[in-house]
């Protein structure tokens, strides 16, 4: 962990100048800098979307990002996960990207785990809100159950080829629905598709990374109750941004009030 002096009380001097743009941004100002500082953002997955999400929280000054991956840094990562270098090949990746986190901003404190996210590796107590950066449903899958149970709120984003998607849970909200509603019990077997097999565009990833932190800065700001129950599809081809309306399934085998056991 790369420790700041005193995250939990105030601006100092070199903070007030380091976010000054934030704090002149009037739906923003003093109060809404000091709630990125007390913010505790877990990161699941240090990839494609990981690194740019990461990297925006930390350069926004939210004092507490805690990095889940279980992965090195490879050659072919180079071409989307902005947060390496070619120095960096062969490197856990959870703590190449806080080595850069730190670099970027040293006001916040960061943290890596080198293993994938579970209910073990995340204290409830720990995190004020979660970005599953993820690329594959088991992992999608953990992350929505733990933040259900422990009614933190969750940012999702995903990418492949030249589309898409980003979407905000928040389970303390009552009859809010979460990642299970919407997408139900997918698998790797069931039509999923990653970057290893399906390829990427570079600078998509990024996008959808930059609006799981734009997402996320809102939570810290209490100011996400418009981005609930929306999915925005981005399609790249089309230059197209389409926003669908959800809601919960109260028969959801997660989040539901009669949960029933899935065959
Ligand atoms: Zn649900």
């Amino acid at each position: 962990m790369t420790d700041a002096s005193q995250p939990d009380t105030g601006l100092s001097d070199d903070e007030l100048l380091r976010y000054s743009r934030h704090i002149l941004h009037p739906g923003i100002d003093y109060e809404g800098q000091l709630a990125l500082k007390q913010g505790r953002v877990a990161i699941v997955g240090a990839g494609g979307l990981g690194c740019p999400a990461a990297m925006y929280l930390a350069a926004s000054g939210v004092g507490s990002l805690t990095i889940f991956d279980d992965d090195s840094v490879e050659a072919s990562n180079l071409q989307r996960q902005i947060g390496f270098t070619s120095v960096d090949i062969g490197q856990a990746k959870a703590e190449a990207l806080c080595a850069r986190l730190s670099a970027l901003n040293p006001h916040i404190r960061v943290q890596s785990v080198v293993s994938r996210f579970t209910e073990a590796t995340g204290a409830p107590e720990d995190f004020d809100l979660v970005l599953d950066c993820s690329d594959n449903f088991a992992t999608r899958a953990g992350v929505n159950k733990f933040c259900v149970s422990r009614r933190v709120p969750l940012v999702s984003g995903a990418a492949i080829r030249n589309e898409g998607q980003l979407c905000v849970f928040d389970s303390r909200v009552e009859g809010s629905a979460c990642y299970h509603c919407l997408y139900g019990d997918l698998d790797e077997s069931g039509g999923a598709a990653n970057c290893a097999e399906s390829g990427v565009l570079s600078p998509l990833v990024g996008v959808i990374g930059a609006l799981q932190a734009v997402e996320a800065t809102k939570v810290l700001f209490g100011r996400h109750q418009d981005s609930l129950g929306k999915l925005l599809l981005y399609d790249a081809t089309g230059v197209l941004f389409r926003t669908l309306r959800f809601s919960q399934d109260p028969e959801c085998a997660v989040c539901g009030n009669t949960p029933s056991p899935r065959p």
